[in-house]
């Protein structure tokens, strides 16, 4: 596929299949995290297939919605078929949160609050080297409420590190409750701190590619609104699909909700 020439349907079509694979290997691995992995597919797609070029980095902060990745690096054939087919498998590369060392992993990932300090000290490091490409990260909305989210978002600025851009996944779950932050909270901190920060429908891929393609003299936020568990009706915004895994028949009838 021509990355350049992906349209909108393309993407669509990708994310239908996506959706319906990670029921799958949620429920074959008895693996959590679901919920979180359909509210930020459609992110990691769009970045995979219409953003990313080979002088960008990425970063999955929420690293329990490593599932997500894996299914994406798959499909781009960055991990290899036997990798993938080896997840929740006693030895399997592909852990519950990404390891350093994996293809198509730069850093390990999912103790929370980490990923921004990470993004913004390797987007420090192309500034002074003087190379192109832009450091994404992806952020969990509930991982924004850490101290070290606040450090790095200040050290940013401050290095002006334009070609940083962090997207938070909105979707207003953290753990077992709503999170302790809203979005509006976010935003005002963010451009407070001298952010560019942009608000985004987390779903609609011609938003999110527009929002991650835009330029900023200063570093930039995007907020997408996302919803969990995104694409099976019956589990979105539900608090229980942050750790439950689809089982037994449940498996046909959700995959049968994705169209
Ligand atoms: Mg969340």
């Amino acid at each position: 596929m021509n990355m350049g020439m992906t349209n909108v349907p393309d993407l669509k079509s990708i994310a239908n299949e996506l959706r319906k694979e990670l029921v799958v290997v949620h429920a074959a691995a008895n693996a959590p995290h679901i919920g979180s992995d359909l509210s930020c597919i459609d992110i990691l797609i769009t970045l995979y297939f219409k953003v990313l070029g080979k002088n960008d980095h990425f970063i999955l902060s929420k690293g329990h919605a490593a599932l997500a990745l894996y299914a994406v690096l798959h499909k781009k054939g960055i991990i290899s078929a036997d990798d993938y087919g080896s997840i929740g498998k006693d030895g399997s590369l592909l852990a519950e949160h990404p390891l350093h060392g994996m293809k198509g992993v730069e850093v390990a990932t999912g103790s929370l609050g980490h990923g921004l300090s990470i993004a913004a000290g390797m987007a420090l490091v192309n500034k002074r080297d003087n190379k192109s490409g832009t450091t994404y990260v992806l952020l969990g909305d509930g991982e924004c409420q850490e101290g070290s989210i606040f450090e790095a978002m200040n050290f940013a600025v401050r290095e002006r590190l334009n070609h940083l851009v962090a997207i938070v996944d909105s979707n207003r779950w953290q753990g077992l409750d709503r999170t302790l932050l809203n979005a509006e909270t976010v935003n005002k901190e963010f451009s407070a701190a001298g952010w560019t920060v942009n608000e985004i429908d987390g779903h609609n891929f011609d938003e999110i590619a527009a929002a991650l393609k835009s330029n900023s003299d200063a570093p930039t936020l995007i907020i997408a609104n996302t919803i969990l568990g995104k694409g099976i009706k019956s589990m979105e915004d539900k608090l229980e699909w942050h750790y439950r895994s689809p089982s037994g028949n449940s498996v046909k009838d959700f995959i049968s909700e994705i169209s």
